[in-house]
């Protein structure tokens, strides 16, 4: 491994972040104190900057030469697809470039991908990007644009590591102290209390028994689809979100009388009323009722949710870190969303590094509602998010805020995770 000078790599992470620390503190305080920069340590400039200075003798820092060597991916269970980033400096960045049942698939496409990162400067984030979703001539989809995603944070990882800063104070900074995440509770009311007592404040839930919905859903199924939500109210109180994921899954023909049924318990959104490809069957859902339409797990990049945008189909986004096309992305979705007055949820049923990436979001933004989890890092993260009155604390380690537990993780290396296959009573093929 080469690195810039004798130092080893960790000698270099730290000389940086004292280093930024300084340089950061002379940039804030410059007119008032301008004897500040006389702080800065002059030896840790020499192994950081690698001897490079503009004409007033201050390191090039941005000149300093750091290249991408390998992009290592690894399946990692339940159904997970992480991607391990290395640099020539040691620094590595973390991703999850993966769509949900096609794992492999995705390894496939981010090893395609790999020679164009190869030998290049990682912290030219956005052009990689463009670079990447562009000369695919193919663009978007769930399988290039989960690779582009997962690739994209693991850059954005490496240059908060190299900066000394977390992803947001890229993005520009704090724009909230928590973040608050929700919870899945089934259709279970005692798996709400516990999590509520975990400290969990909002929640999501399915449809009761959705597949058993059929084109034309009985006046029973409606009923007892709203009645096993409204058990779910009884359990938390009103003061707790409930949100609840139609998962696509409901027809057009029964998803307005399933949201009547449901607004006297006020839920939190209704969340992919029908297949999101129907956005003027959404939009028309949406006008037809007073609760918040969700949708966005399954749309990719900033050209889908303007359409959802345009036609006013949700006021509440979703879009998924590991498959809308990245934290970049995303915060550009965030800011056409904002000018609609929409909120932001991003979806997020995957692993710690996609958490780690919708937070770095969520501290960033100013119209963001709530962070989906599955997982808070518990056995793959060295220091696990907890939750907090509802929330999780603002990551404040460099890059994505996360140590992956290397250690820990090689027991849950590989899988072969496969989608669920549901059919309905008379063998057809049903919607899950
Ligand atoms: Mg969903």
């Amino acid at each position: 491994m080469k690195t810039i000078s004798s130092l080893p790599p960790a000698a270099h992470a730290t000389s940086r972040r004292r280093f930024l620390k300084a340089a950061f503190a002379s940039v804030g305080f410059a007119a008032a104190a301008p004897l500040a920069r006389a702080a800065e340590p002059k030896p840790d400039l020499e192994a950081y900057a690698g001897g490079e200075r503009d004409k007033e003798g201050r390191p090039l820092r941005l000149k300093t030469k750091l290249r991408i060597t390998k992009l290592e991916t690894m399946l990692v269970k339940p159904r997970w697809l992480f991607l391990k980033v290395h640099t020539d400096e040691g620094i590595t960045g973390w991703g999850e470039p993966i769509t949900e049942g096609r794992a492999k698939t995705c390894a496939a496409a981010v090893d395609e991908i790999a020679p164009y990162l190869i030998g290049k400067d990682p912290r030219n984030v956005v052009h990689h990007w463009q670079a990447i979703y562009r000369h695919a001539f193919y663009r978007g989809g769930p399988i290039l644009t989960s690779a582009l995603s997962g690739i994209e944070q693991a850059l954005w990882d490496i240059k908060g590591k190299f900066m000394g800063v977390p992803v947001y104070e890229l993005l520009g900074g704090p724009t909230r102290d928590r973040i608050r995440v929700y919870a899945h509770v089934g259709n279970r009311p005692e798996r709400l209390k516990e999590r509520k007592a975990e400290g969990f404040t909002a929640f999501k839930t399915g449809v009761k028994d959705n597949i058993e919905s059929g084109v034309v859903a009985s006046k029973k199924f409606i009923d007892d689809a709203a009645d096993a939500f409204a058990a779910l109210r009884e359990a938390g109180g009103d003061d707790v979100d409930i949100g609840i994921d139609f998962h696509g899954a409901i027809s057009p023909q029964n998803a307005k009388l399933l949201i009547k049924a449901l607004e006297p318990y006020q839920p939190m959104f209704i969340e992919e009323p029908i297949q999101c490809q129907d956005v003027d069957g959404m939009a028309e859902i949406a006008r037809g009722t007073h609760l918040p339409i969700a949708t966005g797990e399954r749309l990719f990049t900033k050209w889908a949710f303007r359409e959802v945008l345009e036609k006013r189909a949700a006021t509440i986004l979703q879009p998924d870190l590991c498959h809308a096309g990245g934290i970049m992305e995303t915060r550009l979705i965030a800011g056409m969303a904002e000018a609609y007055y929409a909120a932001m949820a991003p979806h997020n049923p995957l692993g710690p590094i996609s958490l780690a990436s919708g937070l770095q979001l969520a501290a960033s933004i100013p119209n963001f509602l709530c962070q989906e989890q599955v997982n808070l890092g518990e056995g793959y993260l060295k220091n696990p998010f907890t939750v907090e009155d509802g929330h999780v604390a603002l990551p404040e380690g460099p890059g994505l805020g996360i140590e992956i537990d290397e250690h820990q993780l090689a027991d849950k290396i590989d899988h072969d995770w496969r989608n669920r296959e549901t059919y309905f009573k008379d063998g057809s093929v049903v919607d899950w």
